[in-house]
């Protein structure tokens, strides 16, 4: 809600004062604004609640001070000020954590918002990205060139969060994770120190920062090493009958062992909702969905995808060549911010058909766009050895996920619950790992699932030599 200049010194009365958590005052605040260059928002400034909005709607939290660092001396001024006053401190780049990382209940947000940018060297096929830039920045300033870095597939997620993560999308099985492709990274300490690191700067750090990262600083630098690519992505997609459901996963299963790099593959399985949407056999019913993109040459796209023609035959579908740029921005809209959010993901090597069966039935009552979907491995992601970065699961033939998106409050336990049932169904597949920028719920026992022991092992000594005092908690967190 806006409120008017009017209302202010009410305001700050009745409200702000309550909300500042004890450690805080009005003069440390006027202190921090004395030595901070960017913006400083508290609930009684006008944009606090435009400011306080994270992606998805269900992390509705008040921080007790939100603030805009325009530099990096910024970034280690708000770390130093929020350990000082003992505020819980949460980092936002594209604030779109399925967890709701990015915000707090009365602690310190550092919104990298303002610094945001990419910077291309077409010579050296190298980007910068700031701290807080967006992915489509980085894929418009690299298409420019005609390059690219293997990054996610919607516009407006940030590239922090992504990358921290490890960072899949539509190219990694030619390109490798996003991760695959950083070649540095610059980030402030939680004892305020301005650290490079890469493969030859603290390269135990750097090791961590690929799939555990948001545990180690504040990144306010990453450089990708780009490659030529572009401009038309080919893509396709079939729909199928889930009564095909066993057919339609040995095309899949099979094609995946041999298809080129350049394939890109996903199945789905949920149901055709909005019925208007699909053809009248299937509307509101289950289906199955099988989705690929082709990042190679166009004459090679008939060959490569004949496997799919093969197999069992669609009641729909289409394949087409579309500028990338199109691509990754295409649902931009659709998944935009304000809207509730929950998923959960996992690996696995193969499904039993009993699995396909229960998941065929779930689907037939799943809520909304709900759905359940199996994206192919391999390629350049699994020639990085497993070991050499703190991302776990490349090894795995396929990643899973389940996750739906709503505007009702009252049906979160229904989406919620579809989803871990989806995921249950699923669980005795399941390999070691899981992709920490897919599971909602936060804990050490989904720190441990998705790092498995050997890493996390590793990751906690790190951890106790870059951040003994856990000042970097909000995130999937190893505990020092
Ligand atoms: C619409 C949508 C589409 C998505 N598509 C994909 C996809 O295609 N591929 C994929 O792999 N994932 C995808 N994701 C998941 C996404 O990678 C994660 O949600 C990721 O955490 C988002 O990053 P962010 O910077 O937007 O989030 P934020 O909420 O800002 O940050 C997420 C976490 O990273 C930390 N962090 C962020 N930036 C920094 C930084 N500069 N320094 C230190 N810590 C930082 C935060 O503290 C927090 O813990 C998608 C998510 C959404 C909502």
């Amino acid at each position: 809600m806006r409120r008017s200049p009017g209302l202010r010194i009410g305001i700050i009365l009745a409200v702000v004062m309550p909300e500042l958590p004890t450690t805080l005052t009005r003069q440390h605040l006027d202190r921090l604004r004395e030595t901070f260059r960017g913006e400083v928002i508290t609930p009684d400034d006008l944009g606090y609640d435009d400011a306080r909005r994270v992606w998805n709607s269900m992390f509705d939290r008040r921080p007790a001070v939100l603030v805009r660092p325009t530099g990096v001396g910024d970034v280690a001024t708000a770390i130093r000020f929020g350990r000082e006053r003992g505020l819980e401190i949460a980092v936002r780049c594209g604030g779109h954590s399925a967890a709701g990382h990015s915000t707090s209940d009365g602690g310190l947000v550092i919104d990298l918002s303002r610094l945001r940018g990419v910077t291309v060297d077409p010579e050296r096929r190298m980007a910068r990205a700031n701290g807080g830039a967006l992915m489509g920045e980085l894929d418009l300033a690299a298409q420019a060139h005609g390059l690219v870095c293997p990054i996610g597939t919607v516009g407006h997620t940030g590239i922090g969060g992504l990358t921290l993560g490890g960072g899949m999308g539509r190219l990694q099985r030619h390109f490798g994770l996003t991760i695959d492709n950083l070649r540095a990274v610059e980030l402030v300490t939680a004892d305020g120190r301005r650290v490079r690191a890469s493969e030859t700067d603290e390269p135990d750090l750097f090791w961590g920062i690929r799939g555990a990262g948001a545990n180690f600083g504040v990144v306010t630098a990453f450089e990708f090493e780009l490659r030529a690519f572009g401009p038309l992505l080919h893509r396709g997609l079939r729909i199928y009958p889930a009564a095909k459901v066993h057919e339609v996963w040995a095309m899949v299963r099979d094609f995946a062992a041999v298809a080129p790099d350049e394939i890109a593959l996903i199945l789905g399985i949920g149901r055709a909702e909005p019925a208007a949407d699909y053809p009248e056999s299937v509307a509101g019913g289950p289906i199955v969905l099988v989705g690929y993109n082709h990042s190679g040459d166009a004459s090679a796209v008939e060959r490569d995808t004949a496997p799919l023609r093969a197999g069992p035959e669609p009641i729909s579908g289409w394949d087409r060549s579309q500028p990338y740029l199109e691509v990754q921005t295409a649902n931009d809209l659709a998944m935009g911010p304000g809207h509730r959010f929950y998923i959960k993901g996992g690996y696995v090597n193969d499904l039993r058909p009993a699995a396909l069966d229960a998941l065929v039935a779930h689907a037939t009552r799943a809520p909304g766009d709900s759905s359940f979907s199996v994206t192919v491995q391999g390629g350049a992601i699994a020639r990085v050895p497993d070991g050499a970065t703190a991302f776990t699961g490349r090894d795995a033939r396929f990643e899973i996920s389940a996750d739906g998106g709503w505007d009702d409050p009252a049906l979160d336990e229904t989406y919620r619950g579809w989803i871990r049932r989806a995921m249950a169904i699923a669980e005795a597949d399941a390999v070691t790992g899981r992709y920490v920028n897919e599971i909602a719920e936060s804990g050490p026992a989904e720190s441990l699932a998705i790092y498995g022991d050997a890493k996390l092992a590793r990751l906690t000594a790190l951890k106790r030599a870059w951040d003994p005092d856990n000042v970097f908690r909000l995130n999937h967190n190893i505990t020092p």
